[in-house]
């Protein structure tokens, strides 16, 4: 058998790099031709389209296709119907456009493929992480025992922040090592409180870690839908009272829903009298260390015993990258293992240092060279200016909003997050109405293609909402969107009026 197969590999010889360069060129030009193809951030295809466009593109050779043809499937099948999450008309999650430098770092991660996992398999890129994450502490403002490690984002962060406090919490109360015991049956006591408004992934990883959903105790939330303090201070009372154990709270800096943050000042008091574990969930808020204008909103996070980072949102990197900090790293103490194949106890001696002890993950990315190349090629200066561009755009977009009649904003935005509904002039107090009028609107938006917003629901009624992240946006193209919103709410309730007219006549 003559196969030649070297060239599918990276290898020295010249056919081997002609095929790197060959793909690596058509990849990009694929993307770049998309960035001139698309006038709009989705091609408004059916999700009935896109799942037939897919299955028949799954038709799996057992020779090899020639490059273009593939390219051109994927160009069709994939790329075109691809959310395009660079154009500034996509506003519905916190989903970023992806910097360039970013990109051209997966470049050389996917290559390399470092596994951060020992550092025999990752010899300087374990530096590289180490060193960055260090270099965060210090921007969070904490001190020299802090430390943190690269996780996939936001669930998998808050899932060690609560593995860790609940590993502690049962060595605290019933002197019992779960990391080697397992759980011990007072575990059920056990309670985590955190506000309405927090990541449902605290939810899960309560599940996930044997306390259960119902372990997460949810606070109210004031009217700046930050978590209630007074209403925290008297759950924690009811709580000790029945006999049950609160042991951590969850405060977040920056909503997914709303943008809003937590008083982390106030919280920390609290938890501190209380002796329980803070660990605050900045996904989202955690990009305002670098604000010039908006430090301030988290200037607090240091006084937290363990933090969420993602830099998948307002960090601007791809897809996936963000990071777990502990104030004490002796706290990652709670789930070291030891396996002799990758980091034996005599690296240790040797001063070796194996990111595996600090990770829930074995084999793991070098997304640390992302935020790198980042910081370096755009500098920090800049990442603040466009951290603040997109909050202030989000605050003008809320300002025209409410200049208009028929639209009600529910959130003074204090981040990127601008909540609101269209309000029909008449039938105002119908709510199911209104909702399947702002429905309506989201939906027609979407399969235009025109207009990526996101909806969702506070108080039982349905709201529409910008995320809005993307640089790249500006008012101008806000106020093409409000008329855009306003004529395609008419014609649903044209539309809905014609119905109504004629079930009148016919009945
Ligand atoms: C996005 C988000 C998460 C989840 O993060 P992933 O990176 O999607 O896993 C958790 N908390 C908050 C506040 C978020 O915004």
């Amino acid at each position: 058998m003559k196969t030649n197969f070297t060239q599918w590999f990276l290898h020295s010889s010249n056919e081997s790099k002609n095929m790197y360069r060959t793909l690596m060129d058509r990849a990009v030009a694929l993307i770049t031709e998309q960035t001139t193809s698309t006038t709009h951030p989705f091609s408004g295809a059916s999700h009935h389209e896109i799942e037939e466009t897919v299955k028949e593109m799954l038709t799996i050779p057992s020779a090899g296709q020639k490059i273009e043809d593939v390219m051109e499937e994927i160009q069709n099948g994939i790329v075109r119907n691809s959310l395009w999450v660079s154009h500034p008309s996509a506003m519905a999650h916190l989903h970023c456009p992806p910097v360039l430098p970013s990109l051209a770092a997966e470049v050389i991660i996917n290559a390399l493929n470092q596994s951060m996992d020992s550092w025999d398999q990752s010899p300087s890129a374990t530096y590289i992480e180490a060193d960055l994450i260090n270099f965060l502490t210090k921007q969070i403002g904490y001190l020299d025992h802090a430390d943190g490690v690269f996780t996939s984002g936001g669930t998998q962060s808050n899932y060690m922040g609560l593995l860790l406090a609940r590993n502690k919490a049962c060595q605290t109360y019933f002197s019992i090592n779960v990391h080697k015991e397992g759980l011990p049956v007072e575990a059920s006591k056990l309670r985590i409180l955190c506000s309405e408004h927090a990541h449902f992934s605290v939810q899960q990883s309560a599940a996930q870690l044997g306390l259960g959903m119902d372990a997460v105790v949810k606070v109210e939330v004031d009217d700046k839908q930050r978590l209630c303090l007074s209403d925290a201070k008297e759950k924690i009372e009811r709580l000790r009272e029945q006999g049950l154990l609160p042991f951590m709270v969850v405060a977040t800096a920056g909503t997914t829903d709303f943008g809003s943050l937590d008083c982390i000042r106030e919280i920390a008091k609290l938890t501190n009298e209380e002796q329980l574990w803070l660990h605050v969930d900045a996904a989202y808020g955690g990009a305002l260390l670098f604000s010039h204008q908006y430090r301030y909103l988290v200037s607090d996070l240091c006084l937290a015993d363990s933090i969420t980072i993602d830099f998948h949102k307002l960090y601007y990197q791809s897809i996936s990258c963000g990071a777990f900090f502990v104030k004490d790293r002796k706290d990652f103490q709670q789930i070291a293992y030891h396996a002799d194949y990758l980091n034996s106890e005599e690296d240790q001696a040797d001063g070796i240092i194996n990111l595996v002890e600090k990770s829930v993950q074995t084999t793991k990315r070098f997304d640390a060279l992302k935020l790198l190349m980042t910081f370096k090629l755009m500098g920090t200066d800049l990442l603040g200016e466009l951290i603040d561009y997109t909050v202030n755009l989000a605050r003008e977009t809320a300002l025209l909003l409410k200049e208009e009649l028929s639209f009600k904003v529910l959130n003074d935005p204090e981040i990127n997050v601008v909540l609101f509904r269209y309000l029909p002039l008449d039938h105002r107090e119908d709510q199911a109405y209104v909702d399947e009028i702002n429905l309506g609107i989201q939906r027609a938006c979407y399969q235009s293609g025109e207009l990526i917003m996101a909806k969702t629901k506070q108080n039982g009624n349905v709201y529409l909402k910008f995320t809005m992240l993307n640089p790249v946006n500006s008012i101008s193209n806000m106020q093409v969107h409000i008329k855009r919103m306003k004529k395609a709410a008419e014609k649903i309730e044209k539309e809905r009026g014609e119905i109504r007219y004629e079930y009148s006549i016919h009945h």
